[in-house]
């Protein structure tokens, strides 16, 4: 049985009755119990609607309900809202919730920290401090939905698995939390809506491949040779650019999907003409589109961005072998944008910030 009511599926909740009310509870009231969790989204056990009072109140005191709490809450000015919620066993992790006019994209983790260690990326400097439990990863959505009014909306919402953590080092809960979102009798968020990224597990990727209900996939390429990939993302040493390139080529797309490929351009180290040109090479020929991320900055981070003028020659380039984007960076000010995820409550490193990457 899992730890608490969110993340719980079906037969996890059937089991949970079967134990605290007694054996042969009818399968109708365990869906009941799921429905009033994701579908309704009650945010405790003595809300679930229909159950005999004594059977919720026996729910509420012997099983954890899940939903995180809120731990600090951070406002950007583009109206990026990053989330710190206490977990638990009193773990803290970030969400983020980005408002564009009336689409809402949810940034959400999948580990405390991350074991990576990418060197452009300030989550990679707290290490790895656990994986997130499924009702964690889903807790997050039904946490920000219900604090945000969003709870009726939750059928278009766009989520993407992109906050703290690498989701391919925590599969099993990373799937078990899609399956209880993308359930049409669940949370009825739509797979065609939710975007996994990896640093490039590549064994991992092609166990994704094989799911059945996943969410899009988005790759980190972030380089266009071996070398400087080893050097930026020290995992290639284990899952080389080769290797990763491969499993792309082979992953099985459905009809309505195409890879995303992910590059963060830092100033002279990875954003020449020459990058670009080897960038539009590696990705040729496969279903995909490319979003360039100029560099969010961060203390401990030894990189720069790049001028917005070399972010778009690399995009020209690119963009003669498939559709190129630039994303928009969204709360840099609070630490919400990609890469910006450590926590950061320190007022002087946000006028840190500021002076590192004026006018943002
Ligand atoms: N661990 C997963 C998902 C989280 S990171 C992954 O690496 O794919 C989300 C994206 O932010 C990744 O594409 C990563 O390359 C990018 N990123 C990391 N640090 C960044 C930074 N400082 N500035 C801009 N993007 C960054
Ligand atoms: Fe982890 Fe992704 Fe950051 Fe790399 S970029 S350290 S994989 S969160």
């Amino acid at each position: 049985m899992a730890a608490s009511l969110i993340g719980s599926n079906l037969g996890e909740i059937q089991a949970c009755l079967d134990r605290i009310v007694g054996p042969g509870v009818p399968a109708f009231r365990a869906r009941q119990v799921y429905e009033s969790i994701y579908k309704q989204r009650v945010t405790d056990a003595s809300a679930i609607r229909g159950l005999p009072r004594e059977w919720r109140e026996k729910l509420a005191k012997e099983v954890a309900f899940g939903l995180p709490e809120l731990d600090k809450r951070y406002q950007s000015a583009d109206g990026t809202i990053r989330y710190l919620l206490r977990l638990d066993d009193g773990k803290t992790v970030e969400t983020v919730l980005m408002p564009e006019g009336e689409r809402y994209t949810f940034c959400i983790s999948s580990q405390v920290g991350c074991p990576v260690n990418c060197q452009f990326c300030l989550t990679a400097l707290m290490g790895l401090e656990r994986n997130l439990t499924a009702g964690e990863i889903v807790g997050q959505i039904l946490f920000t939905a219900a604090e945000n009014g969003l709870s009726s909306q939750i059928a278009k919402l766009n989520v993407v698995m992109m906050g703290q953590g690498e989701p391919l080092l925590n599969l099993p809960n990373v799937l078990k939390a899609v399956r209880i979102l993308a359930d049409p009798d669940g949370a009825g968020l739509s797979m065609r809506r939710m975007t996994l990224s990896t640093s490039g597990i590549v064994p991992r990727i092609e166990e994704l491949g094989r799911e059945a209900v996943r969410p899009k996939l988005a790759i980190s390429l972030n380089a266009s040779t071996e070398e400087q990939r080893r050097e930026l993302m020290p995992i290639t040493k284990k899952y080389s650019l080769r290797d990763l390139m491969a499993v792309c080529k082979a992953y099985p797309l459905r009809s309505w999907e195409h890879l995303s490929f992910e590059y963060v351009l830092l100033r002279g180290v990875n954003d020449s003409d020459d990058d670009a040109r080897r960038v539009a090479r590696l990705i040729a020929n496969l279903r995909c589109k490319v979003n360039l991320i100029a560099l969010n900055p961060g203390p401990g981070i030894a990189f720069q961005t790049p001028d917005p003028e070399r972010v778009a020659a690399f995009q020209a380039i690119v963009k003669r072998s498939a559709p190129c984007f630039v994303r928009k960076p969204r709360g840099r000010d609070i630490y919400a944008a990609c890469g910006q995820l450590k926590r950061m409550a320190d007022s002087s490193a946000f006028v840190e910030l500021e002076a590192a990457a004026p006018g943002v």
